[in-house]
């Protein structure tokens, strides 16, 4: 186990008897918050914290969220990291006490299969008034207790069952959030940044490709935001729907794309550049207000390729560089021609 592990386990095992205590549900932003607090990573944090449940008795749900959002929300990607490796731990024991209830269930019908064997030397041996009726008083009371401890252990493994259910759904949707762009459901910004990055170190070429919708503003203005976004949505789609190769698509912002395009020239990367623009201006989407069919949609494009010593910042406003060039030629083109 590494220290780090470590660190996530125990303070694991301080924080949720401690949420449990404050009626604090169990959830990846509650939890995130009363890692920090047991950590005692961020001072201020267990000043306002202690405050709260000492003017509330409690730690209410919006009190929770705030000081979630004044002191977690942004930090960085290794507290995401952590938080995840301790969620990790946290349905590793729940999934450990599991199997303990199991075992003892077996030991239970190990008592009621005794029980049943007493039962059978009524019948079979001649038995005294008196050893039938220590035998029915054991059996009424050990059968009382099963009844109210397998109903007791039939309760707790549902509970466990379903808060592993419930941590795992959350832990996969936490996941969700911080890869995804929500609307579009392409990669978002904080993945571009990390696979740019990785790519980067790896040493092999690479292009970006850079897009941006046109004149997307009057659009809004004419049909209405809500369709703009069914607009987004379908670009999204096209672009996801021509990557291969290696190509990954991401929202990289707005009403702006971008395509990370490796190990490829810059000649190839133009040329995908160019499928895609033309794919978009097929792209139509329906107007429930008119019922009519929207098209003419397009989008400018900038590629550029990383050159020798060029570092990723450069690389992106260069791509940037390019598509304000697209522009001002007159948009729905890729730069360079
Ligand atoms: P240009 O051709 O120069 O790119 O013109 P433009 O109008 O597309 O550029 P501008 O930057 O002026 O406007 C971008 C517009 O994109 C404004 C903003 O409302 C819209 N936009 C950004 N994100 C979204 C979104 O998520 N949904 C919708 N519907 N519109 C968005
Ligand atoms: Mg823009
Ligand atoms: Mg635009």
């Amino acid at each position: 186990m590494t220290d780090d592990f470590k660190r996530a386990t125990a303070n694991l095992q301080k924080a949720v008897p401690l949420m449990m205590k404050n009626h604090v549900s169990v959830t990846p932003a509650n939890y995130a918050l009363w890692y920090a607090y047991v950590d005692n990573a961020i001072p201020q944090l267990n000043i306002d914290l202690d405050n709260i449940i000492q003017d509330a008795g409690i730690c209410p749900p919006a009190a929770s969220a705030q000081l979630y959002n004044n002191y977690i929300a942004h930090r960085s990607e290794t507290d995401m990291n952590q938080l995840r490796e301790s969620v990790e731990v946290l349905v590793n024991e729940i999934a450990s006490s599991v199997t303990d209830t199991l075992s003892d269930t077996s030991d239970f019908s190990k008592l009621i299969d005794k029980s049943f064997s007493n039962l059978s030397r009524v019948e079979n041996e001649a038995m005294s008034m008196d050893e039938v009726l220590l035998i029915v008083r054991q059996l009424l009371s050990e059968s009382k207790e099963i009844k109210h401890s397998t109903r007791f252990l039939g309760n707790q493994l549902e509970t466990a069952t379903k808060e592993i259910n419930r941590l795992k759904a959350q832990l996969a949707e936490v996941q969700q959030d911080a890869l995804f762009d929500g609307l579009t459901s392409l990669y978002n910004r904080r993945s571009f940044d990390q696979d740019i990055n990785a790519l980067y170190q790896s040493e092999q070429k690479l292009c970006l490709i850079l897009a941006d919708v046109d004149h997307f503003k009057a659009f809004n203005d004419n049909y209405g935001h809500l369709l703009g976004d069914a607009v987004l949505k379908g670009l999204a789609r096209t672009l996801q729907r021509g990557c291969r190769d290696g190509i990954s698509a991401y929202r990289f912002g707005g009403e702006e794309f971008a395509l990370i395009v490796p190990n490829k020239p810059l000649r190839i990367a133009r040329q995908f550049a160019e499928t895609m623009r033309r794919a978009t201006e097929k792209l139509s989407v329906k107007d429930r207000r008119s019922g009519k069919h929207v098209g003419n949609i397009t989008i400018s494009l900038g590629v550029a390729e990383l050159q020798e010593k060029e570092s990723v910042e450069s690389l992106i406003e260069r791509a940037d560089g390019l598509l304000y060039e697209a522009k001002s030629l007159g948009r729905n083109r890729v730069m360079p021609l």
